[in-house]
């Protein structure tokens, strides 16, 4: 579908670019210092609150790479003696008498007089007799101790999320507890008259609160706890309420009443709570943005109550920040650049994030097209997306085969951690 050509200019000379109240925030953002030693059985998704050195090396011997004989490089020439052998977790002798070989099994260890390790393919065995088919060079299958680590290097640095691969790490270095951040805890609260909980009748005029699922789910992490505040009424009552129960949280989000509608009370209350900013951001969707510190020790966001507009200024500036509390660096997502299948319109002025789908074409090659419409409550767009296309401020939109810059939603999965 071809659209008509647009020329208004969206920009609005008070608005902060998105580095810039992104700069903004981690200045201002309280980071946790409390550490906590957990078992790594339970530490997935965690934070490393301290450097983690090797208490060790790895591997711990020389061990064996295949299945086949420990040999003197040296003597590989003539038929070898078969002389014991080496089995994982059954050592044999250290010593290896000239003209002799040893039979060994992959991880075990490798004697001391050996010098390589000849797989059993590359052998002939007749009755204790061994000819190597294949010469070998000396180290060969031969892992020496500390080629993964050595005891006192640094193996994990603090502010890492322990996944699967540290938690594996850990455990090969015999690690079963570690220091990690205490969990960050969220309170969050939608706010606005017209809302309803699924599962309630809808009276005239109220929808359903759709932002608390959606901020619930993109906040799921081990490293978070929610406190779930429920749905808000448009009134400072209500909201003081909110926050007096949001007391011992970290971060309170709450969404919707940030505009200059007249129920908007959260500018009145928050003002009196604390040092809170209310900035447009020049980006679309998600322009006003709330933020600050409600309480000494808390920060609050106020996000739009567009469930788009929240998706995305939760993905740009929530998460970012929650990964900043608990000590990790606060970065956006790696982006990729891929090639348009849509033309894509936009007005100058500010940054745009379109919702898109990525998917291979039929030689596999990955290109990105629009959902259609990007309006900010339409939910079901945000469903069928995998991804973001960012359109710069100065755009004026991208043609059909444009390369353009795409956050896969995935990138944003890890993060929240
Ligand atoms: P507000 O920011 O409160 O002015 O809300 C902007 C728009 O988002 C209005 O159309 C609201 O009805 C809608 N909205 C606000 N909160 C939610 C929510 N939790 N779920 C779905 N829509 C919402
Ligand atoms: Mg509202």
């Amino acid at each position: 579908m071809k659209l008509p050509p647009r020329v208004i200019n969206d920009a609005d000379p008070s608005a902060l670019t998105i580095e810039e109240a992104l700069l903004r925030i981690r200045n201002a953002l309280p980071q946790l210092k409390d550490v906590q030693t957990v078992d790594c059985l339970n530490a997935l998704g965690r934070i490393t609150a301290a450097d983690i050195h090797s208490p060790m090396s790895v591997p711990p011997f020389r061990a064996s790479a295949m299945d086949g004989f420990a040999v003197r490089v040296a003597d590989c020439h003539s038929a070898l003696r078969l002389d014991g052998q080496s089995m994982a977790g059954h050592p044999g002798s250290d010593r290896l008498a000239p003209g002799s070989c040893q039979r060994i099994t992959t991880g075990a260890r490798v004697p001391d007089d050996a010098d390589a390790v000849v797989q059993q393919e590359n052998t002939e065995c007749n009755d204790g007799t061994v000819t190597i088919r294949v010469m070998p060079q000396p180290g060969l299958n031969v892992r020496n101790p500390g080629t993964d680590s050595r005891q006192d290097d640094l193996l994990i640095n603090a502010g890492t999320r322990l996944g699967p691969s540290q938690l594996a790490l850990l455990a090969a270095h015999g690690v079963s507890n570690v220091e990690v951040v205490r969990k960050l805890v969220v309170a969050l609260f939608s706010t606005g008259d017209e809302l309803r909980k699924p599962g309630n009748r809808l009276e005239p005029g109220q929808i359903y609160d759709a932002n608390r699922p959606l901020l619930q789910s993109m906040l799921h992490d081990h490293g978070v706890e929610v406190i779930d505040l429920g749905i808000c009424k448009d009134s400072e009552a209500a909201l003081e309420q909110r926050l007096s129960a949001s007391q011992d949280a970290d971060l309170v989000i709450s969404s919707g009443g940030v505009s200059v509608g007249e129920a908007d009370h959260v500018r009145q209350v928050l003002a009196r709570a604390g040092q809170i900013n209310f900035w447009k951001i020049a980006m679309k969707p998600g322009r006003p943005l709330t933020f600050g510190i409600s309480r000494p020790g808390q920060a609050y966001f106020g996000l739009p109550g567009n469930p788009v507009s929240a998706a995305l200024t939760t993905l740009l500036f929530v998460l970012p920040s929650i990964r900043h509390m608990l000590g990790r660096s606060l970065e956006l997502p790696p982006a990729l650049q891929l090639p348009l299948t849509d033309e894509l319109h936009k007005n100058p002025g500010r940054v745009e994030y379109q919702r898109a789908i990525m998917q291979q074409d039929a030689n596999g090659n990955w290109q990105v097209g629009t959902t259609g419409l990007q309006d900010s409550h339409v939910l079901s767009s945000l469903h069928k997306a995998n991804c973001l296309i960012e359109l710069k401020s100065d755009s004026q939109g991208a043609a059909i085969g444009d390369s353009v810059r795409v956050f896969p939603f995935s990138h944003f999965a890890e993060p929240v951690l």
